[in-house]
């Protein structure tokens, strides 16, 4: 039996499927709400499995858009499915931080991976996946390069305005007075980091602390939030998938 978690996401579209708890096929689209992206990913999952739509026997959906997705049976809001995604990806994971492209959330679970608490910025673009977009346009280098930049900074250059508009302005001058890009680089994904960090505190970070959403992926904001909370951080490959995840196992608990 195949189970299918879809997230439509702000800026991207994720599905899972799942062959009872094994993960059958992926698929995310850099596209998101409002776009032809979650039907692509749903389609791209169907075929990387060998499967078509009728041999989906629970769909379930999440993400900022999962009202929008016509085929689901079931929707699990955003919260519930990264931690179940994280909880499958690291059982011992009791702390969360997902950074997507629009908010940032630090999510607490309970031994059983159910949410115990959480915070969230969804107000502003510091601290998110935006932020690092814009500052990737800034620098005219993809987002996908950033960690490799951060990596080869000697110093990272202070960046202490807390607002995006502000902080493209700070980047600019940065690179004009001749601040190498790499120290740039560490500066913005440090600011990122920070932002996030003094989210997770208020809320207080119980080990084992792992990280899911798009963010996720830059080395460089993660070595910065290790640094600045003073614990390690679990990271999968698979971290933007994890709503999606959560979703699809949902929608497994739920119907086998
Ligand atoms: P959403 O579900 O809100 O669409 P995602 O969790 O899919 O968000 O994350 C999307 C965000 O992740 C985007 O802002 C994108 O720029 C950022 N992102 C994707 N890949 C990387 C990367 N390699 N390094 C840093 N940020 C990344």
């Amino acid at each position: 039996m195949l189970f299918a978690g879809i997230d439509v996401g702000s800026t991207t579209s994720k599905c899972i499927l799942l062959r009872d708890s094994e993960i059958a096929a992926s698929a995310l689209v850099d596209m998101g709400i409002g776009t032809a992206g979650p039907k692509e990913a749903y389609s791209q999952a169907l075929a990387a499995a060998g499967a078509g739509p009728e041999d989906i026997t629970c769909c379930a959906a999440t993400g900022y858009g999962r009202a929008t997705w016509k085929g689901a049976d079931l929707t699990i809001s955003e919260l519930t499915a990264h931690g179940l995604g994280n909880h499958f990806l690291f059982p011992e994971a009791r702390t969360v931080i997902d950074i997507g492209g629009q908010d940032a959330k630090v999510i607490h679970l309970d031994a059983d991976g159910r949410m115990a608490n959480f915070v969230m910025n969804d107000k502003c673009a510091a601290g998110t996946g935006r932020f690092l977009e814009v500052m990737a346009n800034v620098l005219r280098i993809p987002i996908g390069d950033l960690e490799v930049l951060a990596a080869q900074a000697e110093h990272a250059a202070p960046i202490s305005s807390t607002c995006t508009v502000f902080a493209e302005s700070e980047v600019i001058s940065q690179l004009a007075s001749g601040t190498p890009v790499p120290d740039v680089v560490a500066g913005i994904c440090a600011s990122v980091a920070s932002r996030v960090a003094a989210l997770a505190k208020r809320s207080g970070v119980k080990e084992q602390v792992c990280m899911s959403g798009g963010v996720a992926q830059n080395g460089g904001v993660r070595r910065a939030l290790e640094q600045a909370l003073g614990v390690p951080i679990a990271y999968s490959p698979q971290a933007q998938m994890a709503g999606a995840l959560g979703a699809a196992l949902h929608a497994w608990h739920r119907l086998s």
